[in-house]
């Protein structure tokens, strides 16, 4: 059994008061904090072993590169990945952001012919469908909104349960033969309930589309295994998973990478360019790798991989579901509102709540006065706050490193908010 108190102490930003109380740091689902051994990789890349990769003739060059390629395999076994030289399904890319806009200009690189007959299966044209979630982060929502204006490809989504979940039983409605793209949140980071992704998965490959899956509130708090989900693309930030901020990963199944065109050019993803012909691109995922890559980054992410593999992704759960128990007792304060399921069965430690009669910037102040931080506004998650009727929430979001006496602290802290402000 993990003793996640002494854990906790593995996070030296956690050690401090703010506004004379002692930090409670509820927030993690916008970025989590980092401990020890991720900050130390950072800096010690910078210490003993920077160099550019995949390139230079010298030590400092291969050791680089070696630690680089290490880091890879590392997140790919945190995600059950393939983890074998030649054959990797993890690309590097600048954040969960940076992964989905990759995929929709790759796929709209398909569209307009490039990458050949190879890439035929990424192609959209006027009629076809791209299907998303009324849960959607912005990130997901907007990407694949403009690849579908590009290609005349319509977009549709699946509609919420009043309780906000996914309505993925909908699934042989909702996605058509028409269908080609399916991009979903696996947690949505408003509500935190966990997508049932596999009736989407066998509708749509029954369908021959591809699901691409927004696995950021995933990776951080759940087991995840995407072969044995059977996603065909999967995008998640590094910064959520305890690594640091810039990067993040795309996982591609093997034989779609190979497939998919490049969505970015420059130096480091060609074999052969010439003057007067079309280049020759490099085999995944080198090809989606273009330019200079955040390698103290990506190999203080790896530290990060293996370090939660090491405390145990169902231990993480497990603790986390603990505090997720406590902090749904928000329901039970007069005023409150859970945008989200109520039990803990079906949903992670993301709680968005509204407060009657109070702005959630004011409740944000309120608690951090106190030295709550949580996160107000509309989480880039605008639609399925029109969903609730609300423009703006409060979302508390938990880490491996929270407690339940912190959850109380804040379920306790939100009592006061009504009365303060006199609602
Ligand atoms: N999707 C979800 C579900 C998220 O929570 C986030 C981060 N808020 C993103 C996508 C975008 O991640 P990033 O800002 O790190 O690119």
């Amino acid at each position: 059994m993990t003793d996640f108190s002494a854990l906790r102490g593995q996070f030296p930003i956690l050690d401090q008061t703010i506004h004379g109380h002692p930090l409670i740091y509820l927030d993690s689902a916008a970025t989590a904090q980092k401990p020890e051994v991720v900050i130390d990789a950072e800096s010690d890349f910078y210490r003993s072993i920077n160099a550019g990769v995949h390139r230079g003739a010298h030590e400092l060059a291969a050791r680089s590169t070696m630690a680089f390629e290490h880091a890879r395999a590392s997140v790919a076994a945190l995600v059950g990945a393939d983890t074998r030289e030649g054959q990797e399904e993890i690309v590097v890319t600048a954040g969960a952001t940076a992964g989905l806009n990759l995929l929709a200009t790759a796929f709209g690189n398909a569209s307009l012919g490039r990458g050949g007959e190879e890439a035929r299966r990424f192609a959209l044209k006027p009629g076809d469908g791209i299907v998303v979630s009324q849960a959607e982060h912005h990130s997901v929502l907007l990407p694949f909104q403009e690849l579908a204006a590009r290609t005349g490809a319509s977009l549709s989504w699946f509609s919420l349960t009043p309780d906000g979940r996914i309505r993925t039983d909908m699934a042989d409605e909702v996605i058509t033969e028409r269908t080609k793209i399916v991009a979903i949140a696996h947690v949505a980071n408003t509500t935190g309930a966990v997508t049932d992704i596999a009736p989407v998965v066998r509708r749509a490959h029954e369908v021959g589309a591809i699901v691409v899956l927004d696995a950021c509130q995933s990776v951080p708090h759940l087991p995840v295994d995407f072969h044995a989900m059977g996603v065909d693309f999967a995008v998640w930030s590094a910064h959520k998973m305890y690594g640091p901020t810039g990067v993040g990963f795309l996982y591609g199944r093997r034989d779609l990478l190979e497939a998919l065109p490049p969505a970015s050019f420059g130096g480091s993803m060609v074999e052969l360019a010439w003057m007067d012909k079309p280049a020759q691109y490099m085999e995944p995922p080198a090809r989606f790798e273009a330019g200079t890559q955040p390698v103290a980054q990506v190999v203080a992410a790896g530290v990060a991989a293996d370090w939660m593999r090491s405390v145990g992704m169902d231990e993480i759960a497990r603790h986390e579901r603990s505090i997720t128990h406590e902090l749904l007792k928000l329901a039970d304060v007069d005023g409150i509102r859970i945008l989200g399921p109520r039990d803990e069965d079906h949903r992670i430690g993301t709680v968005a709540f509204e407060v009657e009669g109070v702005h959630p910037h004011d409740v944000g102040q309120y608690l951090d006065s106190q030295g709550i931080a949580i996160r107000v506004g509309h989480h880039c998650a605008q639609p399925v706050h029109r969903h609730f009727g609300v423009v703006a929430s409060n979302r508390a979001s938990t880490g491996v490193y929270n407690t339940v006496d912190e959850a109380q602290a804040l379920v306790d802290a939100v009592h006061g908010v009504r009365p303060f402000f006199g609602a």
